[in-house]
């Protein structure tokens, strides 16, 4: 298997090629064709198992196809609407998986923005005017946000949550539960959710069957 055999277009393919990616590794290469399908994901997933990848291509693949990417005339404005957003426990993981999804979005439009706690969140307020589509953000800055009325969720298409179980054994379920709460009711389906994890604890079961809907259990 190669990721030219995943019809995931030219555009990323390309970036796949540049960042010598070959072959999809396990969680790529199962993950991948389940939410290119449009389903609603929770994946068994450890750190260095290629998960970046396996959320970031179907994600960057959808909004490239719905041809929904920011207009240019959101630059500038003051509230920030991203259409996918990606929820990880620390500064450290989140710079990481924003410097990939930098490279898989390279040369496509799609506008990668990181925001994080523990750094001047002015800052990150001009990134956010420059246009975002997919924001990689910690739990507490990105309630801050919101609270600042700086960004919405109302048109959010894509959910990813990484490191699941971390970021509740560092408290932040009250804020995830709040984060979800502000996206636009969908009709089942409308939103896509993709929940990483290294383990299955209740709390993580709950989360799974309260945001996701009709999810496919992947653990490889
Ligand atoms: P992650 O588990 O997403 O943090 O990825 C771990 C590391 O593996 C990162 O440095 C990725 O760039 C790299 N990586 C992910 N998928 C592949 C692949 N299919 N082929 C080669 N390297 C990969």
């Amino acid at each position: 298997h190669t990721f030219a055999e995943i019809d995931l277009g030219k555009a990323l393919n390309d970036n796949i090629k540049r960042c010598k990616y070959v072959k999809p590794t396990p969680i790529q290469r199962h993950a991948i064709p389940i939410a290119m399908a449009g389903r609603d994901l929770m994946a068994c997933a450890q750190t260095g198992s290629g998960k970046t990848a396996a959320f970031c291509f179907p994600l960057i693949c959808g909004l490239l196809k719905s041809h929904a990417l920011q207009p240019l005339s959101s630059r500038g404005v003051r509230i920030a609407y991203p259409l996918a957003l990606i929820l990880s426990p620390t500064r450290e993981l989140s710079c990481q998986i924003h410097e990939e999804a930098k490279k898989f979005s390279h040369q496509t439009g799609v506008k990668v923005v990181v925001a994080y706690g523990g750094a001047p969140i002015s800052q990150q307020f001009r990134n956010l005017e420059k246009g975002v589509d997919i924001l990689v953000a910690t739990p507490g800055r990105l309630v801050d946000m919101i609270e600042r009325a700086r960004v919405s969720l109302k048109m959010i298409k894509y959910l990813a949550l990484d490191e699941a179980d971390r970021m509740l054994d560092m408290g932040f379920e009250p804020q995830i539960r709040k984060i979800v709460e502000q996206m636009e009711m969908p009709p089942p389906g409308a939103r896509q959710t993709m929940l990483f994890s290294a383990t299955f604890p209740t709390e993580i079961q709950r989360l799974a069957s309260d945001f996701l809907s009709n999810y496919i259990f992947l653990a490889v």
